[in-house]
């Protein structure tokens, strides 16, 4: 059965591009958003087939004029995947003040522009998959992090609050908390720091970017339905929240 269209920010590398490839396998037209690498956002065009939208997630204005232009040109917007996320790590004696909005700003405040920008006609329509892709550092909290786990975390409340409000819409609003996944975003971690990492997780290895990609099919799915407010989390064991 053909599908609408998906936004996933942050969809053009790392774990958002699989979530791209994902949901393009499975029918849908995948608007990825991107911020400044206009290589990897060129490569995941050609190589997918999704469209490529560069856009500040952190910025209101650009978020609402995005999903207009979006629609307009792609079709009615079912999915949204908000994915895009930074890290500035310190500690909390040493963090910038910079640090700390832009970490909330990009990986926070970005699901409200992204959802306000979507929202009104996901409910006009009776229909809609939100998928927030919040960490396991906002489960559990991580040395260096104040910033990074604050948000995390923020999105896990956010969540819930979205999916109270929506589910009587057709509505589902989830999150993802991923442990520690082999992307960019970890590659630039110390390789001890790594190492030390790799020894906390039951199943002895990191991630996959597609592990949390299928599960973005599975929440956008009909199958789903019945789920929303959820944080569902994969981690290799690193850390069981129930
Ligand atoms: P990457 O650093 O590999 O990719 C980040 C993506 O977000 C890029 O596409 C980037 O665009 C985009 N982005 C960053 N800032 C903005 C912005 N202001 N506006 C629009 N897009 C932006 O990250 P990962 O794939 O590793 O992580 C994806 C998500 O998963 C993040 O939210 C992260 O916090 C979360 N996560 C990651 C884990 C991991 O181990 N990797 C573990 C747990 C959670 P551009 O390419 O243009 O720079």
């Amino acid at each position: 059965m053909p599908k609408g269209v998906a936004i996933v920010t942050g969809g053009t590398r790392g774990i958002g591009l699989e979530i791209t490839k994902a949901l393009i396998a499975d029918g849908y037209q995948v608007a990825a958003i991107y911020h400044g690498n206009e290589e990897a956002a060129q490569k995941c065009e050609a190589d997918t087939g999704a469209k490529a939208y560069k856009l500040d997630v952190a910025d209101f204005e650009a978020c609402q004029k995005a999903a207009e232009t979006i629609t307009t040109e792609m079709g009615e917007i079912e999915v949204l995947v908000n994915n895009a996320g930074i890290t500035k790590d310190g500690m909390m004696h040493k963090m910038a003040e910079e640090n700390w909005h832009a970490v909330i700003e990009t990986n926070l405040t970005s699901c409200f522009n992204m959802c306000r920008a979507v929202i009104g006609r996901m409910r006009t329509a009776g229909f809609g998959r939100i998928i927030n892709i919040s960490s396991i550092n906002g489960q559990k909290g991580q040395f260096g992090q104040t910033n990074y786990s604050a948000a995390k975390a923020g999105m896990l409340g956010f969540t819930k609050a979205l999916a109270l409000e929506s589910a009587a819409k057709g509505i589902t609003v989830n999150a993802i908390c991923p442990g520690y996944i082999a992307t960019e975003m970890t590659a630039s971690m110390n390789q001890d720091v790594l190492d030390g990492v790799i020894r906390q997780i039951p199943v002895a290895r990191m991630g996959k970017p597609e592990e949390i990609a299928d599960i973005c099919v599975f929440l956008a799915s009909e199958k789903a339905a019945f789920i929303t407010g959820s944080t569902i989390t994969a981690n290799g064991g690193q850390y069981m929240a129930s």
